[in-house]
């Protein structure tokens, strides 16, 4: 079964809710072990997302992502702006090459966590958002096909995103503080978490 127009309209909409929404945890975080920005840049970029959302969705898919993606890199700002907005041109631009959803999630997906990565010269194990992103490639590779798969992929997130509280940051401004980085939340591991259930949970219609 394909990827219906409304679906992708659905999911894309609850994504944006739910991170401008959580807008005040995410800055609360971010005042924690940055500069308490970042839940005013999500806000920003995802309000922008949600002004275009018919637009989007009259788009196929891989322009619709690009189109975030895009959006995402004009409006976010900071460091998460490029690096969101690569994760989503990166995933367009896989599916434009022969690529289709649902079936190829993990290959489009993988995509994009890579542009993150190249992007931002960094991995997983260094307090950033790719510690939530590549747990949950993890799971969309090892999980393929499974009837519990949206199930899995959500509690990958929620798991990865706490695991990152112990972590001590080697990327982005969180890394100026050092040993004082560890016993916090990375707020991009969270906003990344956020979307991720919310996709998660649109896709199960529960909202
Ligand atoms: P800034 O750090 O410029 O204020 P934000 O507060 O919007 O930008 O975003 C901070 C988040 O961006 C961090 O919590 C982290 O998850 C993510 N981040 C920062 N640098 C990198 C990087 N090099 N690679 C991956 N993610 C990063
Ligand atoms: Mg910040």
């Amino acid at each position: 079964m394909s990827l219906q127009p409304e679906t992708f309209k659905s999911v894309v909409k609850l994504a944006a809710e739910r991170v401008i929404a959580s807008a005040p945890e995410l800055t609360s975080l971010d005042q924690a072990i940055g500069d308490g920005d970042h839940g005013f840049n999500m806000k920003r970029g995802f309000e922008a997302v949600l002004g275009k959302l018919d637009a989007i969705s009259e788009q196929p898919f891989d322009e619709a992502l690009k189109t975030i993606g895009k959006t995402l890199v004009m409006t976010v700002g900071g460091a998460s702006g490029p690096l969101y907005g690569s994760f989503f041109l990166a995933a367009g631009e896989a599916l434009s090459h022969d690529k289709h959803l649902p079936e190829d999630i993990a290959d489009v997906f993988g995509s994009g966590v890579n542009a993150v990565s190249a992007r931002g010269r960094s991995h997983v194990g260094e307090k950033t958002m790719l510690d939530v992103l590549v747990p949950v490639l993890e799971t969309l590779k090892n999980a393929a096909g499974h009837p519990d798969l949206i199930a899995r992929v959500s509690t990958t997130a929620a798991e990865a995103v706490e695991r990152t509280a112990p972590m001590r940051a080697t990327k982005g401004r969180a890394s100026f503080l050092g040993p004082r980085s560890v016993g916090h939340i990375d707020p991009g591991a969270r906003s990344s978490c956020i979307l991720v259930q919310a996709v998660c949970a649109s896709l199960e219609g529960k909202q």
